[in-house]
């Protein structure tokens, strides 16, 4: 399992709600939290590893040693929103890209833990922009989408250097064609479940 990167299909793909928890699902997730301390990330959707299912990990401190702030939210669903505050972000799956995004200040997020017991989380400040990006993902949505167009024009050299090094791993062999991986997409999703790590 690795985080892919902005050309990947699995980015712009719609996910698919988790029907169980699974043995799987749980050492995906323990798997994810290691890939997004690796890469400093505060956040990580299953899209960015590859897996067509709506749900994502987040730490806000980042940091292995605070396990305590970890947080996993399955089939979430962001149930009000309140205001509007702009703020820098960035995203594993376009490193080293930043721009400001308009997101919603205050939310109300409804999703299940690991256990599979539902909860219900009032997010502001940063968690609930955390929460907004990855709730992004899952719909095949990234934070470049919400930019303004001064601002997406500001990266878009970034964007276009992400595509042509996308193209040329694929060309290289190193990566699958998006044929290969959308029938990959495809197949994940018909059967509904999470498989073994990789
Ligand atoms: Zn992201």
């Amino acid at each position: 399992m690795e985080i892919v990167k902005f050309g990947h299909p699995c980015l712009r793909r719609k996910s698919t709600p988790l029907e169980e928890i699974s043995p799987e699902l749980k050492a995906t997730v323990r798997r994810m939290f290691a890939l997004m301390y690796e890469a400093r990330g505060i956040g990580l959707a299953a899209n960015q590893v590859g897996l067509p299912f709506r749900f994502f990990v987040v730490n806000p401190t980042a940091d292995p040693e605070q396990s305590d702030e970890e947080m996993v939210f399955i089939n979430p669903e962001i149930i009000r929103r309140k205001g509007s505050v702009d703020g820098e972000e960035g995203c594993l799956s376009l490193p080293e890209l930043y721009g400001p995004v308009p997101r919603a200040e205050e939310i109300i997020v409804e999703a299940f833990d690991l256990d599979g017991q539902g909860f219900e989380m009032e997010c502001s400040e940063l968690m609930a922009r955390v929460v907004q990006h990855e709730n992004d993902h899952l719909d095949g949505v990234l934070f470049i989408d919400r930019m303004n167009e001064e601002e997406l024009a500001h990266v878009q050299p970034q964007l276009e250097d992400f595509e042509k090094d996308y193209r040329r791993r694929q060309n290289e062999g190193k990566l699958p064609s998006d044929d290969e991986i959308i029938a990959r997409l495809d197949s994940l999703q018909q059967s509904g479940s999470i498989p073994p790590v990789e």
